[in-house]
């Protein structure tokens, strides 16, 4: 079987129900979980996630109960694997996996079952701990020195890793406690080292892990024990092989004793009197899952009572006295069947993955946006790719790595914009591909209209992204502008079929009411790369009057870079940005009034500076250019003296021109007095 007929067929599986299922196929589900068994705990390499896994060896489970066939070979998956770098140990007692529940009614049933084995009539109490997603392993003491350290590998047999376990700088090498003890630890990696392992694998092209798990086990299982110390890895301890010596404790107990002998254990342990207590913790946990550094896949319960453990017992499979509470699942495979580049409102252009639909946390997933092309390239991602895609609470979801590679066809960003075949552009040093062409591509303008009436600008009661798009469709807005001149095709409104006289009244009342705004409302509405709403307050200061805007009135690139938290992109960005579409951002200002705040002396390059004004000016009145003046920081005087740093001249410049020329004082033209303002 290879990789790509597994992952065929594991779908196959997970997708084939109950009644159609024949016992011949008993033997073929067989050899796929050992395969997948083998991928997972030999090469840390899954092609599928956990829970498909989870699901693949359940059904196996029932269809041999189902078919009663002599052997339960599901008890030897993991057995054959014969093949692994570390000499073979065996447990003492097996470490053998907690049985699986995903509901309240499980967890019932669990506790019912337990109370009838035990003969309890009264209820039982339990300990409720994080079920993290690490590694299991026994660590051996003797006379109070580490002395082995194996790892859970089939249950019966453990690889011996003792040299790569003493790397991890938080064991207790020494331990005060004369007699053999073995206990057992989860080893863990946190998921922010997870993250930067994965980001520094992606960097330098090499292996990405897909869950904090497998990059845990990666990093423990290597002969090289320099890469385990690199690592940063932690464990949590929870067990003990021997569990007579306890014999009258509580479960409680004995976690506190691991503690007091300087065992690292999780922060998380709740006593709970009975199992209804029990369910309404798992209620509480979500927001907890989302604060700590750790992944958990679920939660382990346990009967508190250590003594009657072993009234309880195994099944053939599992312990009876705990059970694991899991989580739905997260991750799952999916097939990436194609890639659309999508045109956003700045331009911007992002890829998308179609998707063969799966579902996840109860919702049918078809698309993943996967960021940039710069990820795509990290994530070596390509059409035909079987990927794993993630999706956890109200997150969307995301493609995290590649499970099984396809046909390569590569993702690269389009050369031509899809939507109106302008040369795609790239940032300098940024990861951004963009179409350029701001208010004439209809993919950005269709974005565009729909954002600026969908809450962010105009906030307009009524007025939805639909309703964009069909105004759009139907030519009535091809521009921000024509939202406030929507008035004008009353008329053939109130013709559309799905539009009553009054919406329509209280959507136009709704509009003139918009056309009055403040000038952060109004930078942050024109959609200039990198200006969201506090960069936006912060540019906010260039401005007084709409003529600033309109003639671009903007000091020079690097008084804009002074200005708080403004860098040299978002100075070139505004800066051209109003020069290619001073047309569209004149049109949309013929329509609205601006307010601005009260009058500030900023203080830039031109506080202070005496300028003087002669001549006469094509396009600005004398009184205007002194008011421009002002606002920007210059100190305007009526005459020229040895004090006056620029002359201003215009057309006809008579005396004045002569005496600073005198003087030695700069002249600027109104071309010159632009470009340093
Ligand atoms: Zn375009």
């Amino acid at each position: 079987m290879d990789i790509q007929q597994a992952f065929g067929l594991s779908k196959e599986f997970l997708e084939l129900s109950a009644e159609n299922f024949t016992k011949e196929q008993v033997q073929k589900l067989w050899e796929l979980v050992a395969f997948h068994s083998e991928l997972y705990y030999r090469h840390e390499n899954p092609i599928i996630s956990d829970s498909e896994y989870d699901v693949l060896f359940k059904k196996l489970e029932v269809w041999e109960k189902l078919y009663k066939t002599d052997i339960h070979i599901s008890s030897s998956v993991g057995s054959n694997i014969e093949q692994s770098s570390f000499q073979k140990v065996a447990h003492s007692r097996a470490m053998i996996s907690l049985d699986n529940t995903y509901n309240e009614e499980d967890l019932h049933d669990f506790d019912t079952r337990l109370s009838r084995i035990l003969g309890e009539s009264s209820e039982l109490s339990y300990m409720i701990e994080f079920k993290f997603d690490g590694l299991g392993i026994e660590l051996i003491y003797e006379e109070g020195i580490l002395v082995q350290a194996i790892t859970r590998w089939n249950g019966i047999l453990g690889e011996d890793v003792t040299q790569n376990i003493m790397q991890i700088s938080n064991i207790p090498k020494t331990i005060d406690k004369k007699w053999r003890f073995e206990v057992r630890w989860e080893v863990v990696m946190p998921l922010s080292s997870f993250h930067r392992l994965n980001e520094y694998a992606k960097q330098h092209w090499q292996k990405i892990f897909s869950n904090p798990r497998n990059a845990a086990s990666g990093s423990l299982r290597v002969l090289d024990t320099s890469i385990t110390k690199q690592r940063d890895l932690m464990y949590f301890a929870y067990d003990v092989s021997d569990t007579s010596e306890f014999f009258g404790w509580t479960y409680k107990d004995m976690i506190e004793y691991l503690a007091s002998l300087w065992f690292d254990i999780s922060s998380y342990f709740t006593y709970c009197e009975n199992i209804s207590e029990v369910i309404s913790s798992i209620e509480k946990i979500g927001n907890i899952k989302q604060q700590i550094d750790f992944e958990i896949d679920g939660l382990v319960i346990k009967l508190n009572d250590m003594s009657l453990w072993s009234e309880a017992w195994f099944t053939q499979h599992h312990p009876r006295y705990a059970i694991a509470y899991k989580f739905p699942a997260e991750i799952v495979t999916t097939n990436l069947l194609s890639v659309e580049h999508s045109i956003g409102r700045t331009g911007s252009i992002t890829p998308v993955a179609n998707l063969e639909p799966v579902c996840i946390w109860g919702a049918m997933i078809r698309r993943a946006t996967l960021h940039n092309y710069d990820e795509v390239a990290k994530l070596w991602v390509r059409v035909g790719d079987s990927v794993f895609l993630k999706r956890a609470w109200e997150v969307i979801p995301k493609i995290i790595s590649v499970a099984v590679a396809g046909i390569w066809d590569d993702i690269v960003p389009p050369k031509y914009c899809p939507s109106c075949h302008t040369q795609i552009l790239k940032d300098t040093d940024k990861v951004r591909y963009y179409c350029p062409n701001s208010y004439g591509c209809p993919a950005q303008m269709h974005e565009k209209i729909a954002f600026a009436v969908w809450k962010h600008w105009f906030d307009i009661d009524g007025f939805w992204e639909k309703q964009a798009q069909l105004f759009y469709t139907l030519w009535f807005i091809e521009h921000i502008g024509d939202i406030f001149r929507l008035k004008y095709h009353k008329k053939t409104i109130l013709q559309l079929d799905w539009f009553k006289e009054k919406s329509v009244e209280n959507l136009l009342t709704w509009i003139e009411k918009k056309r009055t705004l403040d000038i952060v409302t109004f930078l942050k509405a024109l959609w200039i790369p990198w200006v969201g709403k506090k960069t936006a307050k912060t540019l906010s200061v260039l401005f007084h009057s709409k003529d600033d805007i309109c003639y671009q009135l903007l000091p020079p690139k690097d008084v804009i870079e002074q200005l708080p938290d403004i860098g040299p992109e978002v100075a070139d960005w505004l800066r051209n940005f109003f020069m290619t579409q001073e047309q569209e951002i004149r049109d949309v200002l013929s329509e609205l009034t601006l307010i601005f705040p009260e009058k500030k002396i900023t203080q830039w390059k031109y506080s202070g500076k005496k300028i003087c004004i002669t001549g006469s000016f094509e396009w600005f009145s004398r009184d205007q250019l002194i008011e421009i003046l002002e606002s920007q920081g210059w100190n305007f005087t009526s005459s020229v003296s040895k004090n006056t740093d620029y002359l201003l001249a215009g057309e006809k410049a008579g005396s004045k021109l002569k005496k600073a020329t005198e003087l030695g004082v700069q002249v600027l033209d109104l071309e010159g007095f632009l470009i340093k303002s």
